[in-house]
């Protein structure tokens, strides 16, 4: 897999999704040598289902480990340390890792109980946990959500968990973002397997789940956090880490000029997923009509956006959206499947920051 590839599938059965992803990118013979230490690294900032659009789901993990172990691979953990407020103990617990571990043989490793050492990190001392620098493969498992205090999260501060508690608390004394650029110049980025399933609005602790039914794999952080930019509706620049880090040489924010591999194409899967009361606000102005998943979720994202900017005030029409409009005609529509209305962006499915331009300018 080349630094510039973006590996996209969609579906509903994770687990295969997962090992498909890994299988296009050939992680096997990224790693190599079969008794190299591989470490995964999902996101348990905080003990929830994953299903609140928190955490890394466990069949992302079960996929992961197949592939792996189907590879001939065995020396295979899982670790993360939670946020300082929750316990990863009860975070293994809450997002069903136990039966994964249990099931696999694979151990959990909680980082909040490991000894550290300081790195320098291209002028920032960072203390980062051992157990996570012994690694010699590390596939980060980021859930692709929004943050109240950086507005996204997704690979670059996915990697926060492999540090001690004092050290996120340090953090977060010095803002974010500059710490958050520099620890990605010492801690590992083998591989990237993003959960793109269902997450969070703009809460890094869950709560509004968008449903986008997606996995994605990055072998670049910085690619990936851009990308995400685009999925949920925001410009690289409105978050300050992903170009700090790209300066300090981490990766490459250059989303234009990436390579999108599409391994099937979105299908109208029916949603496990109930809406909140927030994502159904925003929804009152949209008009689906059987729209693919990730469709319907950047318009989600994209109308938050709007919601964000006070955009959304007074609107009466209605944006259509899906594959009941196709060979229909209508004023105005997101995505390929509109193509015959009046205003229609293209796109299949179309991104968030495009769907949040088009509407602003048809709504000015
Ligand atoms: S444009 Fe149509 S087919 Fe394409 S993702 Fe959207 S709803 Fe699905």
């Amino acid at each position: 897999m080349n630094r510039k590839d973006i590996i996209i599938i969609h579906g509903t059965d994770y687990k295969e999704m997962a090992k498909m992803v890994m299988d296009r990118a050939d992680v096997a013979g990224d790693i190599g040598d079969l008794n190299k230490k591989i470490a995964l690294k999902p996101n348990l900032v905080v003990a929830r289902d994953p299903s609140s659009g928190a955490t890394t789901h466990k069949e992302l993990l079960a996929g992961a480990i197949e592939y792996l172990q189907e590879h001939g691979f065995k020396n295979i953990t899982i670790m993360e340390g939670s946020w300082v407020g929750d316990n990863t103990q009860s975070a293994f617990t809450a997002a069903g890792y136990r039966q994964i571990s249990t099931k696999y043989n694979v151990p959990l490793v909680d980082l909040q109980r490991d000894s550290y050492t300081e790195y320098e990190a291209k002028g920032m001392e960072i203390a980062i946990c051992d157990k996570a620098m012994e690694v010699d493969y590390m596939i980060n498992m980021p859930v692709l959500k929004g943050h109240c205090q950086t507005t996204i999260t997704c690979a670059l501060k996915n990697n926060k968990g492999v540090m001690p508690n004092r050290e996120k608390r340090r953090f977060h004394t010095m803002g974010l973002h500059k710490p958050i650029a520099h620890l990605n110049t010492v801690c590992r980025n083998d591989f990237i397997l993003v959960d793109n399933i269902c997450g969070d609005l703009d809460f890094e602790e869950g709560g509004n789940p968008v449903v986008m039914n997606r996995v994605l794999g990055f072998k670049d952080p910085v690619l990936c956090d851009s990308y995400v930019c685009d999925c949920m509706g925001y410009k690289v620049d409105d978050i300050p880490y992903i170009r700090m880090a790209e300066k300090l040489g981490v990766g490459s924010t250059d989303t234009e000029h990436a390579n999108f591999i599409y391994i099937n194409e979105d299908k109208n899967a029916k949603s496990k997923f109930r809406m909140t009361h927030r994502v159904q606000n925003l929804a009152k102005f949209a008009d689906p009509k059987d729209a693919c998943s990730a469709c319907y979720g950047s318009l989600i994202y994209a109308l938050d956006r709007l919601s964000d900017a006070g955009k959304l005030r007074g609107k009466k029409n209605l944006v259509c959206i899906g594959q009941g409009y196709k060979g229909e005609t209508g004023e105005i529509g997101v995505g390929q499947c509109t193509c015959g209305f009046k205003k229609s962006l293209k796109g299949c499915p179309p991104k968030a920051i495009d769907i949040v331009n088009f509407l602003e300018e048809e709504w000015k």
